[in-house]
């Protein structure tokens, strides 16, 4: 199925009762309910709220029975908030104000932001509709505790079925949140969470894992299915295969460039690198990052050298070797003029050493930027279960 970017994705409704029960002596109790009663996936997370209307923390709410965490402040009042109508949450960044979607807003670990990579306990990413609902939700329960008679019980209800229903644009209150689908939806190689994000490259908001590498990989065995195939000719291969990796190492760079303080002329260095030119970027990364592309691969390195080569050839020259080429590429079978007849052999090997160097580009970097450990512990624990089952 395709979707529209940044279509908007309704509430899943369901409604929130407040039921305050105001004792003869004026004393005053109140419960709060959820009900949900749509056919639409939904999942409910706790926030607490000031009494101000602001949120101030999230509630761990563990099985039934569980007591929750206590609340930041004392009177904070908790705050029942659904999904949207496909089990999701949006958010947004406070940082950088942009805007993603994913399974929760979870109060076990803190949420990453998949753009500019900042981390902070979720209940800082809500958005600005999602702010006015629990506005809107403390001055119902307000107002409810305020009318109540000494001897009565009130129910108050927010209705979000009702507003999910009738709801039109020009109708709509502010406190009823929707969401914005955004373009790339993937799920985490590390951790399986859901990721909807704008673009393509991405943290995972649950555990931090930089979604790159693993593109990489995905784009790389479509292309070797279509060598397979005999869809694309092993010269393609090799150019399609070096732009894959140029964009993708490319993405971790910039990454590095934006979060490691360094100083203008490293930037700018970095800025300018070509992942065309195999000795030149090996030896920048090494220099300035402590990142060695080709650890472990020096049985390879005289191969992808020349494959860089023959890929500028077959971009730039039509598949001739020139005088640079022959020079460069340390290719002692071939002379100037002579036409590069590319095997499939070296295009399935080149995928595989892309691979590999990508994937040290990709643990080296996390060494840097630090995942979320508790996501990904549970996550191995599932597909430890998964592989005993299978076995
Ligand atoms: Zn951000
Ligand atoms: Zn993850």
């Amino acid at each position: 199925m395709t979707r529209e970017d940044f279509s908007e994705i309704g509430h899943t409704g369901g409604k929130v009762t407040f039921t305050i029960v105001c004792n003869e002596d004026g004393h005053l109790q109140y419960k709060i309910g959820y009900s949900h009663s749509s056919r639409l996936p939904a999942s409910l997370v706790g926030i607490y709220a000031h009494p101000d209307g602001f949120a101030c923390g999230n509630i761990v709410m563990g099985g039934i029975g569980d007591p929750w965490n206590p609340p930041p402040f004392p009177n904070c009042i908790a705050v029942m908030m659904a999904s949207d109508s496909q089990g999701k949450f949006g958010h947004e960044c406070p940082n950088c104000k942009k805007h993603f979607r994913s399974e929760s807003i979870p109060s076990r670990f803190p949420l990453t932001c998949p753009y500019c990579g900042v981390r902070v306990d979720s209940y800082h990413f809500l958005t600005p509709p999602q702010k006015s609902y629990i506005s809107h939700y403390i001055e119902s329960l307000h107002a409810a505790i305020y009318e109540a008679e000494p001897g009565s019980t009130r129910e108050v209800v927010i209705d979000m079925d009702v507003l999910a229903d009738s709801i039109s644009d020009e109708s709509r209150p502010d406190f009823y949140y929707t969401s914005i689908a955004q373009q790339t939806e993937f799920r985490c190689s590390a951790c399986n969470s859901y990721n909807d994000i704008r673009g393509r490259y991405g943290y995972c908001s649950s555990c931090g894992w930089r979604n790159a590498a693993e593109l990489q990989r995905v784009a790389l065995e479509k292309i070797r299915e279509r060598l397979v195939s005999g869809e694309l000719s092993p010269s393609d291969v090799v150019k399609q295969s070096v732009s894959e990796f140029d964009s993708t190492a490319r993405n971790y760079v910039d990454q590095l460039i934006t979060r490691v303080p360094m100083k203008e002329s490293r930037k700018n260095q970095l800025r300018g690198l070509l992942f065309h030119n195999l000795d030149k970027f090996e030896k920048l990364l090494a220099n300035c990052l402590d990142i060695d592309l080709l650890h472990g691969m020096s049985a390879n390195r005289t191969f992808v050298k020349k494959m860089f080569c023959r890929r500028h050839v077959y971009e730039h020259d039509g598949g001739v070797a020139t005088q640079r080429y022959v020079e460069k590429s340390g290719d002692v079978d071939l002379a100037k003029g002579d036409l590069i007849r590319e095997t499939a052999e070296n295009a399935h090997k080149l995928i595989d050493c892309l691979n590999r160097m990508i994937s040290t580009f990709e643990s080296d970097f996390q060494e840097l930027f630090e995942p979320e450990a508790f996501c990904i512990e549970i996550e191995n624990e599932r597909r430890k279960r998964v592989r005993m089952r299978n076995a």
